[in-house]
């Protein structure tokens, strides 16, 4: 038999694994709020499935009582609601803690949905507070609330609460940040957000860090490329992206006065065409203290000097053939037309002492 991708809530991987691990430890308990945006629904479903599921890790998605949960046919699965009015009546509530004292049909347990908890008044919850503090352990129930403070705090002090993500806010809800996201990736900036997304979701530390990184190395040359142009001083700024992460930017738009090298200053930082088409006087080096991934390399650093370029570090160690004084901050003081004065500034504020 091939091995099954474990049944998840869709779009909710970690809610999901969370309920698996209390099921598998048979501490779902008695009652459970699903709360928030998102399906509750399908929440509700995944829980009732791992309720009632006889499979190893709950809910298995195959055994008889999953399959039944899923197809919403389960005979030990009830939702409740009130077709003839707009609240839940406090007489359907009576008959399902009534229903709640006679033994299931054929599931470990019963489970009672509640689909949308607004539509239970505080009188139809005090109905069934006594039910969901002691009735029979073979009920179990599920509150479904986009809020779940709609909920008496009695009820909700005896139930516990899981809690659906909110929706994520990714560049495809921000049309500004979409269009930028689509001008500096092109065509993967749906693949790219949706990685984004499926890290923000991911809870086990070990594997985020390993989707962090795969994702970084996707992302470096997708930098925002910036150029700012203040009293005719033009800086260039290429985020992390190296020397081929200029795309199709035209060779004169590149050209500045001063240049934050790319990359961290790692070999790949700049070439020779690079350095034609920006021409820059200074050159800005953010090495990173530890120099990890070999930034500021001696070879790029040479390259830089020999074109005549003056070199600059925000952050970095001492190197051989360097000579940094102490600092705290570099600081840039811009003139007219190209004129600027950088300097190497410590104690007090910085700012302060330079502007
Ligand atoms: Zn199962």
């Amino acid at each position: 038999m091939s091995q099954q991708e474990p049944l998840v809530i869709p779009g909710e991987p970690r809610l999901s694994r969370r309920i698996r691990e209390a099921a598998n430890r048979d501490a779902l308990g008695r009652a459970a709020v699903l709360s928030g945006q998102g399906d509750l629904a399908a929440a509700a479903r995944f829980t009732a499935a791992a309720l009632l599921c006889r499979g190893g890790d709950k809910p298995c998605g195959v055994c008889p009582d999953c399959r039944k949960v899923l197809r919403d046919v389960h005979p030990d699965v009830l939702t409740v609601t009130d077709p003839d009015h707009k609240n839940v009546s406090v007489e359907i509530l009576r008959n399902v803690t009534a229903d709640a004292s006679v033994l299931p049909n054929e599931g470990r347990r019963k489970v009672y949905i509640f689909p949308d908890c607004s539509l239970l008044d505080g009188k139809a919850q005090n109905v069934l507070l006594k039910v969901v503090e002691d009735g029979p352990v073979h009920a179990a129930f599920l509150f479904c609330a986009a809020n779940s403070a709609v909920l008496l705090p009695t009820i909700r002090s005896r139930t516990a609460e899981w809690k659906l993500s909110p929706p994520p806010e990714t560049a495809a809800e921000d049309g500004q940040a979409r269009r930028l996201c689509e001008l500096i990736c092109g065509g993967r900036a749906a693949e790219l957000a949706a990685r984004y997304e499926e890290l923000n979701r991911e809870e086990d530390p070990g594997i985020f860090r390993q989707m962090l990184s795969a994702l970084d190395g996707n992302m470096n040359n997708y930098s925002a490329i910036l150029l700012l142009e203040y009293r005719g001083t033009r800086i260039l700024l290429p985020g992390d992206a190296n020397r081929l992460g200029y795309g199709e930017i035209a060779p004169a738009d590149l050209c500045a006065h001063i240049f934050k090298v790319g990359h961290h200053g790692q070999r790949d930082g700049a070439d020779a065409a690079l350095i034609q088409a920006v021409r820059p006087r200074a050159a800005v080096c953010c090495a990173s203290s530890d120099r990890r991934y070999q930034s500021a390399h001696p070879e790029l650093l040479r390259f830089l000097l020999d074109n005549g370029i003056d070199l600059w570090f925000s952050d970095c160690p001492q190197l051989p053939g360097l000579d940094l004084p102490p600092h705290e901050a570099l600081v840039f003081s811009i003139g007219e037309e190209g004129a600027f004065q950088a300097e190497y500034t410590r104690g007090g504020s910085p700012y302060e002492t330079a502007i």
